[in-house]
């Protein structure tokens, strides 16, 4: 599964008060993959309903969720950050990625990559992932 299909799955679970319990259970199992591969993602709360990735708006996972992920882990691992490493937040003002985190050593250059996804997210709807001029693409609106 990647996060297009977590997208996918996570708002089909969400959109229902029906206990879905397959749903859960594949939520549950992306989540705690993901956190295995990326341990700077992981929830607060150890239920895996949820990781730090799911504060980055649905469009832009779709877009570049794994892809973001895979390139700030890329960083940490080249300088041994990646048990120091911390999201602090992850959201869209006016329509502008901010990845805001800490932790990690002087060496990495995680605003390079920032910069890079920034560009990226400045061009593409922030609830389907498609490219566009504006935040939200005329089928979104
Ligand atoms: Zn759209």
């Amino acid at each position: 599964m990647n996060s297009a299909e977590y997208v996918k799955i996570k708002n089909e679970y969400l959109s229902s008060h029906l206990e879905k319990e397959d749903l859960k259970k594949k939520i549950i199992r992306y989540n705690k993959r993901l956190v295995r591969k990326y341990p700077w993602l992981k929830p607060e709360e150890d239920t895996y309903m949820y990781t730090e990735l799911d504060r980055l708006a649905d469009g832009w996972r779709i877009a570049f969720g794994d892809a973001i992920c895979k390139d700030i882990n890329k960083e940490l691992r080249k300088h041994d950050s990646i048990d120091i490493y911390k999201i602090v937040d992850i959201r869209a003002v006016n329509g502008r990625l901010l990845w805001i985190s800490e932790g990690q050593s002087p060496w990495c250059q995680l605003d390079k990559i920032f910069d890079k996804y920034e560009k990226i997210a400045a061009n593409t709807c922030i609830v389907c992932g498609k490219e566009t001029k504006d935040h939200i693409c005329n089928k979104c609106k």
